[in-house]
């Protein structure tokens, strides 16, 4: 299994994260795209990709570059020549993750546009993929993802939005990632109804860790010791070996095999990112 959309540097994962890589490893994950959300993580995350090579007890990691929506404020000028740059090495396999988020808008909707259409011209430019963030754009991710001669291969990270978009989405090429949201008992509950309408060669599965642990997985009860709010705290993480309750949920309301459909979404993210995650 590849999980594409990992946040290795949250603190969240500080404390530990030799031994959440090692958990990975023991339940299935063979790859990683641990996730960048500014170009300093990126940098970051280049080192972790270097140190997995010597860790065999590891899966595979390969990185993102670019700018979340919540941090495009920090978008400069200069910062198309810094992706160029960065995006050069073999890491990374992926521009992003960049997009727009209405939901919260912790950056200006005009400054996240700027950002965002300066990462897909990198994109373009470097025939890498995008790693997309859609949340609330009502449309206008889409429509920047699909102007004459910019249109590079995309994959709509944590897809949660409505039919229409869906079926534009697909009709567009693009690929839609999965997250524990479909897990999630009332919030997941339209999503459920849509699994089903993604086709086998357009799909992959995440879990956006430490974020939206699926609701599926057992408790971490016992999984960490020290102070009482230290193990509050941890006790709602999620991490890239819970990956397998996204997929037992995916392939149950889908009505395939759990295995043939990991397999299915290593073959489309190992090709689509260029990341052989094989094992
Ligand atoms: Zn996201």
């Amino acid at each position: 299994m590849i999980d594409i959309c990992v946040n290795l540097q949250n603190s969240q994962f500080s404390q530990d994260r030799a031994a959440v890589l090692e958990r990975a490893t023991q339940a299935g994950i063979t790859g990683i795209l641990a996730c960048s959300t500014d170009l300093d993580m990126s940098l970051d995350n280049q080192v972790l990709c270097d140190e997995a090579r010597s860790e065999s007890g590891w899966p595979k990691l390969a990185t993102t570059a670019g700018v979340h929506p919540h941090d495009a404020r920090k978008w400069q000028e200069a910062d198309s020549e810094r992706l160029r740059a960065l995006s050069s090495n073999p890491c990374v396999a992926a521009i992003g993750e960049c997009g727009l988020d209405f939901n919260r808008n912790f950056s200006e909707p005009s400054t996240q546009r700027r950002a965002f259409q300066a990462q897909i011209e990198v994109a373009c430019e470097t025939h890498k993929p995008l790693l997309v963030h859609d949340r609330d754009s009502n449309g206008e991710v889409l429509h920047w993802l699909t102007k004459p001669n910019r249109q590079p291969s995309a994959v709509i990270h944590c897809f949660t939005g409505n039919a229409a978009e869906l079926d534009s989405y697909l009709d567009a090429g693009c690929y839609i990632g999965i997250t524990g949201w479909l897990c999630d008992q009332t919030r997941g509950q339209e999503l459920r109804r849509l699994v089903r309408l993604i086709p086998d060669d357009r799909l992959m599965i995440e879990t956006d860790a430490p974020f939206l642990r699926p609701q599926n997985a057992p408790s971490n009860e016992g999984l960490f010791t020290g102070s009482l709010s230290a193990q509050k705290k941890y006790r709602r993480r999620n991490e890239p070996a819970l990956l397998t309750f996204v997929l037992a949920r995916l392939a149950e309301l889908r009505q395939q095999n759990p295995e043939h459909l990991a397999q299915k979404c290593a073959t489309n993210a190992g090709r689509f990112f260029n990341f052989d995650a094989t094992a």
